[in-house]
């Protein structure tokens, strides 16, 4: 794709990162890197995405240290998220799940009228309900990063 005019060589942006587990993919800009992490990249000018390696989505986006910023704080917000599911929950003496982590706690709680879950973080509620417990624990990790990133 760098060899054809058709295709723009810069311009480019990341709209997120996914994660085949496994070195498995090929990058679709260069086509011989083998990828494990698909940065997936847009542009206003070009009809579909592209899914390409840190090296090819730093020329893109004309910045490597972005692509590589954008991987390394990926990985290690999935090596988090790893460690999290693996913790063990407590059961309150209210019978609600929670969780202590760090300086925090986390607690879901079924919502009134029953088939939704919600979370509190430190004693603030979620915004959102949730269709399940497990979605409602994935809300409390995401807003669990949010406060732990300020
Ligand atoms: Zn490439």
């Amino acid at each position: 794709m760098w060899k054809r005019d058709d295709v723009p060589h810069s311009g480019w942006s990341c709209v997120g990162i996914i994660d085949l587990c496994e070195p498995v993919g090929v990058c679709e800009m260069c086509g011989y890197q083998i990828i494990r992490y698909v940065h997936k990249m847009a542009h206003p000018q070009y009809q579909r995405m592209l899914g390409v390696g840190c090296v090819c989505a730093g020329r893109m986006e004309g910045s490597p240290e972005a692509a590589r910023k954008r991987e390394r704080d990926f990985k290690n917000r999935s090596a988090r998220y790893e460690n999290y599911k693996k913790r063990k929950w407590r059961t309150s003496g209210k019978g609600n799940s929670y969780l202590k982590i760090r300086n925090h706690i986390i607690v879901l709680f079924p919502m009134k009228g029953g088939d939704k879950w919600g979370f509190s973080l430190d004693g603030v509620f979620s915004e959102s309900a949730y269709p399940s417990k497990e979605s409602a624990s994935d809300g409390a990790f995401d807003a669990l990063c949010r406060a732990e990133n300020k």
